[in-house]
């Protein structure tokens, strides 16, 4: 049996305080095992608390350009491996090869933003009320954070979070999704490499109970950035205490398809949204909301294409389809088929669990659905996709709406009237006109509504508010008292 990976605490690769070791599987083959991890606890999180705290003088003074230096240094070097760490993710995470190296160029684009906000982190300036005093914002770091991330995006969404918190000044404590922890070990040795001192960032392994909700709830911990499902945000929320929280949690995401909408386009959106990464994304389109005119049609189209997707092993090549991540997802993609037959869902195509080694699950069509069935309201994370049937635009964006969430949609249409009024109406951090619900860019914020977070935004401009304080700033050079709001005349 191969050496188990360790955990990296203050700039030292070692084994976890519980010498216990967990087990990292392929999901399209489980028979090939990734490789062992340490199974992190309280303990070890205290380490790595301890080791944050000691970095966190030393590097929040080094100006922000130099340490933008370091994270240039990292982006080209995950350049230099990206097949390598592409070929990776798909072997632990499943997905296909051509989306494993899109989640690899984000984590790339994503550390040359944040390299480069080095030299802006902009405050701003703005007139007194006073004479003779200035008045301005700057940005502070805020301390220790805490990363948790999931799977889906293996190295993408862990980039989302850990070059904002270091180009801000902060340091790090991040314990990944168990499901994928070595693309989270060759994110954080490739920093390493790029010259990370000691201490800044820290990678503990382990289940969520015990290594993530230590730091959740650790009281040196002053900030906590959390990607997942609604629940866990929940509960981290409700543990968390007095600290800055920021929640990226699920989606129930909808495609409109109006009657003068262009077919083939919507139904290679509806395809790449519902389908693509085995719907396993928070931006996954899992509703189609289709005006009645077109309904018949569209269904044909889409049955034809979901018959021609290939399932298999994502480094074929001519795979569309890859594995869910682990057998619970598959028993939750089956279960809900078995919720929406119940519910008077009608099943188009799909539904089963192949013969296939691995956790396949077939692309699943209901059709018929109503906006307030169990497969219309909930997320499966799975290739499952209902079909809602609506009269006309008004009940198109009133579907859209109904559910609890409020992350990405998208409306197909040629009327750019209805395009506007559905910017304008609906609920969610993110709106796509004639193009599918998935694709984010870096330098754009991330982000949702309703149960989908709390308002924070990652990338772009607004993603270091997460990872940074602002401090207000009056500098009075009148040699007098100046009482604001007093001394106005
Ligand atoms: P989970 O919530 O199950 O897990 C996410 C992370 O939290 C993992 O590292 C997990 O550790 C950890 N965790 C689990 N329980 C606790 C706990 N009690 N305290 C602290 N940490 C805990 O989500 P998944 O990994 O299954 O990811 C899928 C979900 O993520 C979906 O709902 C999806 O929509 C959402 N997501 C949202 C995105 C967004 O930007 N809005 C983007 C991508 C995904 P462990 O693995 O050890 O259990």
């Amino acid at each position: 049996m191969s050496t188990p990976y360790k955990l990296y605490i203050d700039g030292k690769w070692i084994n976890s305080e519980s010498g216990e070791t967990f087990p990292s599987l392929n999901p399209a083959n489980p028979k090939d095992i990734v490789g062992r991890f340490q199974l992190g606890n309280e303990d070890d999180v205290n380490k790595a608390v301890d080791a944050a705290e000691r970095a966190f003088k030393k590097w929040s003074e080094t100006p922000a350009p130099k340490r933008g230096q370091i994270l240039f240094r990292a982006a080209q070097m995950f350049r230099e491996r990206k097949e390598e760490l592409a070929r990776l993710l798909t072997r632990e995470m499943g997905k296909v090869i051509t989306e494993a190296r899109g989640d690899v160029q984000e984590a790339i684009d994503m550390t040359e933003y944040m390299a480069g906000e080095g030299r802006r982190m902009f405050g701003y300036t703005t007139p007194s009320e006073l004479r003779d005093k200035f008045c301005m914002t700057i940005r502070m770091p805020i301390g220790i954070c805490g990363l948790i991330t999931p799977w889906n995006f293996p190295i993408a969404i862990p980039s989302w979070k850990i070059m904002p918190a270091l180009i801000c000044g902060d340091t790090v404590v991040f314990k990944p999704s168990s499901d994928t922890p070595l693309c989270a070990i060759k994110l954080v040795e490739i920093l390493e490499k790029a010259g990370l001192p000691k201490g800044v960032l820290n990678l503990v392994t382990g289940p969520g109970e015990a290594a993530g909700m230590t730091i959740v709830r650790h009281e040196k911990v002053r900030a906590i950035s959390f990607t997942g499902h609604r629940d866990t945000g929940k509960t981290i929320l409700k543990e968390a205490g007095l600290k800055k929280v920021g929640l990226e949690l699920g989606g129930k995401n909808g495609i409109i398809v109006m009657d003068d909408a262009d077919l083939n386009l919507a139904l290679d959106g509806l395809i790449w949204g519902g389908y693509g990464t085995t719907g396993q994304r928070c931006t996954a389109a899992s509703r189609v909301i289709v005006h009645e005119k077109i309904k018949e049609k569209f269904e044909k189209m889409l049955v034809n294409r979901i018959k021609k997707l290939k399932l298999g092993n994502g480094l074929n090549p001519k795979t569309d389809v890859g594995p869910l991540i682990n057998k619970a997802a598959q028993d939750k993609s089956k279960s809900y088929v078995d919720i929406g037959l119940e519910e008077g869902g009608k099943l188009l195509i799909g539904g089963k669990v192949p013969r296939m080694n691995g956790f396949f699950f077939e692309p699943t069509l209901f059709t018929d659905c109503s906006i307030d069935m169990r497969i219309s309201q909930e997320e499966i994370f799975g290739p499952i996709v209902s079909l809602i049937p609506v009269k006309d635009f008004d009940e198109a964006i009133e579907a859209m709406n109904s559910v609890e969430y409020g992350l990405s949609s998208s409306i197909y249409t040629k009327d750019m009237r209805k395009a506007f009024l559905a910017i304008q109406r609906i609920e969610a951090g993110i709106t796509y006109i004639n193009s599918s619900t998935i694709g984010a860019e870096v330098h754009l914020p991330f982000g949702g509504v309703k149960h989908t977070g709390i308002g924070t935004r990652e990338a772009g401009i607004l993603g270091i508010d997460e990872f940074s304080e602002v401090k207000t700033v009056y500098v009075d050079y009148s040699g007098k008292l100046q009482k604001a709001q007093i001394d106005i005349k």
